[in-house]
């Protein structure tokens, strides 16, 4: 009996090559933009002790609950696969000493994170986040430099419809004080609630803007809202933050109800949309998480920072598959006993073209070499016998390298 075949985990996918060169262009496009600006390349592990998400994302919140991917180790240790990048942050912040750094901290990272959701086009159970944080500074320009380079990324990886939504959730004693206020309100009128906002009340007031069951919707349509009840300094930041968009010509939709799906949040919240996806528009989104370092036992530190999800943004860019990328050169084999020389010689023009180049390595004849090289859209291809060949694809002229400057030249020229 054959074996049985095995397939990839539901809800994950795998990366084939023309949406791997995609993404590698996006993240080359990433790195560069946020090198630029300073956000220096992090990594932290995929997996982290569970308490840190316990503590550093919120025990309320429904990645929480129920969707982190959590296992023992074999010293009984509880460890989870990371849902998201920056309680990992923060954690390496305060375990390498970082506030002795100078402020701001800019970190930038791009990597795998795990949710237990529902699978669904847009929503894995392991995606891909490019994401930057910075810390150590409550500058309001890092808010605005932030969401700026988050802009500008999903622009130039040519999202299609995008939205941004940008609030303020004020300090913590704001948030809890409102809290309150938003607790008698929805107590007040309990009865027309839907049952799951109904038990979350004592829980997670603010989730019930997220909620689509009209009853509800009603309730918080004259429900308190948290830009109101700003203190004067969370005012005059939010203030600075819009001023620095308005000057940057960045438009945006200040939405008192934008509540991020993480409690450690503080000030600034944004997410930007695309209309170009289905249920799941949510392309990328952050805020500031003043409370987050000092929650995970280190100094009093202020934070703020984005995660963007890599499918997202390439679902919502369009445009279907890239085309590989074409080999400039092939090396081509003309007989057995020059395969070594060809190895040889494909390392030597990759050192000194800077270009794509190929080897004959699938045991071809030489027509189907030439053949094969023409289909992969060589410019050039180099073959090796008795002598050395440049044979220019286009042009369909042979010449004969006598050494290898001349080969890098005819190369070059081709
Ligand atoms: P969040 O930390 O939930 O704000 O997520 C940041 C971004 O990551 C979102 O805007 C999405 O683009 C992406 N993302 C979050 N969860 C998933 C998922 N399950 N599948 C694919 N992308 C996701």
């Amino acid at each position: 009996m054959a074996p049985e075949r095995l397939k990839a985990p539901r809800g994950t996918f795998d990366v084939l090559p023309a949406d791997g060169e995609r993404r590698r262009s996006l993240r080359t496009a990433a790195e560069r933009l946020l090198g630029d600006a300073g956000y220096a390349a992090f990594e932290s592990p995929v997996f982290e002790d569970t308490a840190l998400f316990a503590r550093g994302v919120g025990e309320s919140t429904d990645i929480v609950q129920k969707e982190m991917f959590t296992f023992e180790d074999q010293g009984g240790r509880s460890l989870t696969l990371r849902p998201e990048g920056t309680a990992g942050a923060c954690r390496a912040y305060i375990e390498h000493g970082m506030h002795k750094r100078p402020a701001p901290v800019k970190l930038s990272y791009w990597g795998p994170f795990f949710r237990h959701e529902a699978p669904q086009a847009g929503r894995y159970r392991q995606f891909a986040q490019v994401g930057a944080e910075a810390l150590g500074s409550d500058d309001p320009s890092l808010d605005a430099e932030l969401i700026l380079l988050l802009a500008e990324l999903l622009e130039r990886a040519g999202v299609a419809q995008l939205r941004l939504r940008l609030s303020s959730l004020g300090d913590a004693p704001t948030r809890a004080a409102y809290g309150e206020e938003l607790r008698a309100h929805l107590r007040a009128r309990a009865g027309e609630l839907s049952a799951e906002v109904r038990a979350r009340i004592d829980q997670n007031p603010l989730r019930a803007f997220d909620s689509d069951h009209p009853g509800t919707r009603a309730v918080m349509d004259d429900a308190p809202l948290l830009v109101e009840r700003l203190g004067a300094s969370d005012a005059a930041h939010f203030a600075t933050v819009r001023a620095l968009l308005d000057d940057a010509g960045l438009a945006y939709d200040l939405d008192p109800t934008l509540v991020r799906g993480l409690d450690y949040y503080t000030r600034t919240v944004f997410e930007f949309e695309s209309a170009a996806l289905g249920a799941q528009r949510g392309v990328g989104g952050g805020g500031r998480y003043d409370g987050l370092v000092e929650q995970l036992g280190g100094p009093a530190t202020p934070g703020v920072g984005w995660a963007a999800g890599i499918e997202r943004i390439l679902l919502a860019a369009g445009g279907g598959e890239q085309p590989e990328a074409e080999p400039k050169v092939y090396v081509a084999v003309a007989k057995p006993e020059a395969a070594r020389r060809a190895f040889a010689l494909a390392r030597t023009l990759r050192l000194g073209v800077g270009a794509r180049v190929e080897l004959e390595q699938a045991g071809r004849s030489l027509k189907g070499q030439l053949k094969h090289a023409d289909r992969v859209g060589a410019r050039a291809v180099v073959i090796v016998g008795d002598a050395i060949e440049v044979k220019d694809m286009r042009s369909g002229a042979q010449r004969t390298a006598r050494d290898e400057d001349e080969l890098m030249r005819l190369v070059r020229e081709s």
